[in-house]
């Protein structure tokens, strides 16, 4: 009616149709005015939805390519354009853009889109456009623009009018972009364009948090790994079955479920590791690994607890149980390994700790358990349920056992050196070994508190074999340097009943090529007392072999003179118990003296030890002694410092004899 001029707005009256012409005129300015203010407005309306929908969405997202996913799903549910999709910048020889995400209508398109951010053909589009230059590329007319050439004809074919690139980038990296293409033609003006920005770089920001919170979380996972699990086998380690085992008690002692623990220990792995070398011994433990975890139940655990020790964890076995596990632990390593060509046996012991007999943390079961695989070991039994005295047993002794089958088995102990020098001619005559246990806690060890705890676990065997190894590698060594010196090892009488000892010494004599006159050995009396027809037998095997032995502790023990001369041995040591007061006190100075004439009749010789004063020697001088040993003279020393102090002291008493 109005543009017809039959009706006034306003008040309703009629007119003519010239009076409304310019009226209709002006009134179809102003609603396309505001047709196209409502447009840009619907437009920028619609950005702004989806930026708030998208970082709704952003928030939400917990890995990088559900962010992906959320933004291109929101940009085509609020933004309603026909596709949306994300590409990473690629920094590869072509400067290829890879597809990360998509979303909306392509049916086919992206697959064969073949995108880069080079500045060559299909690189001149908008997403490689946008990554090369970091400006928000638009094709106003896919129909029409140039830069679209490539991809023109599948985008039409798709109902793609225009379409839009956006940078993402954060912080000067240049992620990628993210391309809308729209149905309609010229979609996107400066308005939708800076709100379009933002979102964009909203979701750079997205990408490039959870990026780092990935590697944060990789970086968490790494370090929780390497707290619980050996890197080599990929096993739980000895504080992550530690817990296992601990939190299973607690809950396995209301209800009083049985529960067992195994220790797997590969005999003499040290050997085998000398023999194969550190890397090829690394394969072996993984593949004895995989064999251990192929034949143990899913909810039952194998850790390894040590460098050749690995324990088995059943949740509610019972002895036979245990036993079972046990045999087909030792049957799975039966087999021979093969070990980049070649072919390993090994030889293993398995220990049983069983909960509640044997102790109520895993502490304690891991001990025991340790414990009870010694004793299969040194029975042959393959494996042994733990049977031990418990009551003299406590957990910091039996934690000392463990610790040093360890320092022995990893080369952890050490030897110094005591000097003994001879009277008469003033010459270093040769030294004793005495073995040092360094503690990482405890500091030095005495061997006076290992020793006795070694002869009561058995440990004193591997102990002495490390002591008489060490001693020939070190008397080797000096001998290579020009440097001769005879040294002697104490042996325990344990070690006396060990059927293997004289083959043994003759082997690694053999192995060392130092002659037998090179190493001496120190056997208490007492030791020689305890099983006098099985020593004498011992000691002749050795002597024959060309070793000299002397008798420890002499006077202590109470020998009787008729055995001793009947015994063959080199020399006599006199305690230095006696020596110590033999200035003060008649009786010992006595004892000395005799002692030094009886070994005179027996044509043994003399030595004394623990003497610490110039009066001391001399007496001793004065009686005929042979030779002496200590502190007067020098403390036990590492073995260079012992070869200076030999050296220096030869140079001393070459140029002036000393007298004290
Ligand atoms: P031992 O065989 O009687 O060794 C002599 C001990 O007296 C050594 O103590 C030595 O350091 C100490 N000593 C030497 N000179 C003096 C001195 O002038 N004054 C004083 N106060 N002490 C002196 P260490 O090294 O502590 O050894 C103690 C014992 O441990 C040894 O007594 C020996 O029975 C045993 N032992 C040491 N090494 C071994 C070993 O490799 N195997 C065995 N089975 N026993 C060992
Ligand atoms: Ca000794
Ligand atoms: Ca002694």
């Amino acid at each position: 009616l109005l543009r017809e001029g039959r009706l006034d707005a306003r008040t309703g009256v009629k007119h003519g149709p010239s009076d409304f012409g310019r009226l209709a005129a002006a009134f179809d300015a102003m609603v396309e005015r505001l047709q196209t203010d409502d447009r840009a407005l619907r437009r920028a309306n619609r950005a702004l939805r989806m930026i708030s929908a998208a970082n709704r969405e952003l928030l939400r997202a917990s890995t990088e390519s559900e962010l992906l996913a959320a933004a291109c799903r929101v940009a085509i549910a609020v933004g309603r354009y026909r596709l949306a999709w994300v590409g990473f910048a690629e920094h590869d020889e072509r400067k290829s853009i890879r597809i990360a995400a998509h979303h909306g209508f392509e049916q086919g398109y992206l697959e064969i889109l073949d995108v880069t951010w080079s500045d060559t053909e299909r690189g001149r589009g908008p997403a490689g456009t946008a990554v090369r230059t970091g400006r928000p590329a638009v094709v106003r007319s896919i129909a029409t623009d140039p830069s679209f050439g490539p991809w023109r004809e599948q985008a039409i074919k798709r109902g793609y009018a225009s379409a839009i690139a956006l940078p993402l980038r954060f912080d000067g990296e240049m992620l990628g972009a993210l391309t809308l293409c729209a149905g309609e033609p010229d979609a996107f003006d400066e308005r939708e364009i800076t709100l379009l920005s933002e979102m964009a770089d909203d979701l750079a920001f997205g990408i490039i948090h959870q990026r780092l919170r990935l590697k944060h979380e990789r970086a968490e996972e790494a370090l929780t790994r390497l707290a619980y699990f050996d890197a080599l086998t990929g096993l739980p380690n000895r504080v992550h079955l530690r817990e296992k085992v601990d939190k299973a008690i607690e809950q396995a002692k209301p209800r009083g479920d049985p529960l067992a623990l195994l220790r797997f220990d590969i005999d003499r792995f040290h050997d085998i590791q000398d023999g194969l070398g550190y890397t090829r011994a690394d394969r072996l433990l993984k593949e004895v690994a995989s064999r251990l975890r192929g034949v143990v139940a899913p909810d039952e655990t194998v850790a390894r607890v040590g460098e050749d020790e690995f324990a088995v964890w059943l949740p509610g076995a019972d002895e036979s149980h245990a036993i079972t596990v046990a045999r087909k632990l030792l049957d799975a390593v039966h087999e021979s390994f093969g070990v980049t060509g070649l072919l390993v046996d090994i030889q293993a012991s398995v220990g049983i700790a069983l909960f509640p007999r044997h102790g109520a943390a895993a502490d304690a079961l891991l001990l025991r358990a340790d414990i009870a695989a010694h004793q299969a070991k040194q029975a042959g039994t393959g494996f042994a349920v733990y049977a031990g005295a418990t009551d003299q047993e406590t957990p910091e002794r039996l934690a000392l056992i463990s610790e040093l089958r360890r320092a022995i088995e990893s080369d952890r102990l050490l030897l110094h050196y005591q000097p003994k020098v001879a009277l008469r001619s003033q010459k270093v005559s040769g030294a004793e070994a005495l073995v040092r246990w360094p503690h990482a806690a405890k500091g030095m060890i005495p061997p006076s508190q290992f020793i006795p705890l070694a002869e009561h676990s058995g440990l004193i065997k591997p102990l002495a074999y490390w002591v008489l190894r060490q001693a020939l590698r070190q008397v080797s060594a000096w001998r290579e340097a020009g440097f001769e010196l005879p040294v002697s090892v104490n042996l325990s009488a344990r070690n006396l009943r060990d059927p293997e000892l004289v083959d043994k010494i003759n082997a690694l004599l053999l192995a060392s090529s130092v002659d037998p006159g090179l190493l001496k050995l120190e056997i208490t009396e007492s030791t020689l007392m305890e099983d006098p027809a099985r020593s004498r037998d011992v000691l002749r095997r050795l002597k024959d072999m060309g070793i000299e032995i002397s008798i420890d502790d002499f006077g202590t023990g109470y020998s009787s003179l008729n055995y001793l001369a009947t015994l063959p041995v080199d020399a006599l040591k006199i305690d230095r118990s006696f020596i110590v007061n033999m200035a003060s006190s008649a009786t010992h100075m006595a004892i000395v003296a005799t002692s030094i004439s009886l070994a005179r009749t027996l044509e043994l010789k003399v030595v004394a030890e623990g003497v610490d004063t110039a009066e001391q020697a001399n007496l001793l001088r004065l009686l005929k002694c042979d030779e002496i040993q200590g502190y007067f003279y020098s403390p036990p020393l590492p073995a260079n410092e012992c070869k200076d102090w030999c050296e220096k002291f030869a140079s001393r008493s070459a140029g002036s004899p000393v007298s004290t």
